[in-house]
């Protein structure tokens, strides 16, 4: 990893080590570290396919686990669930680790 942020400081417009960090994350399951490193690479250059690519893997891979929920606010992953249940109904929590987001159903 210190390789590549080498490289970034080099030369901030090269979008390799991004794409690389943002691989590296998504293999880890770290997602919004993962969208982070790929915006970064929109940022320099906006059609770049690898990075459009990465994103949609980090949205697959949170589609088939409950525990990434995008949060809506920060559109952060990791958003936590809790249910409990009072007066025979069963009631949703939802609050974000990452900003102030929190519903109460
Ligand atoms: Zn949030």
């Amino acid at each position: 990893m210190n390789a590549y942020r080498k490289a970034i400081d080099c030369d901030p417009t090269n979008i390799v080590p991004w794409l690389n960090i943002g691989w590296t994350h998504l293999g880890q399951g770290d997602l919004n570290r993962s969208i982070d490193a790929f915006n970064q690479v929109l940022n320099i250059d906006p059609e770049n396919k690898q990075a459009l690519n990465g994103i949609e893997s980090c949205e697959r891979t949170a589609a088939t686990n409950p525990s990434l929920e995008r949060c809506p606010e920060c559109h952060k992953y990791g958003v936590r669930r809790r249910t409990r249940e009072y007066g025979g109904e069963i009631h949703t929590s939802r609050s974000c680790p990452h900003c102030e987001y929190h519903d109460d159903d």
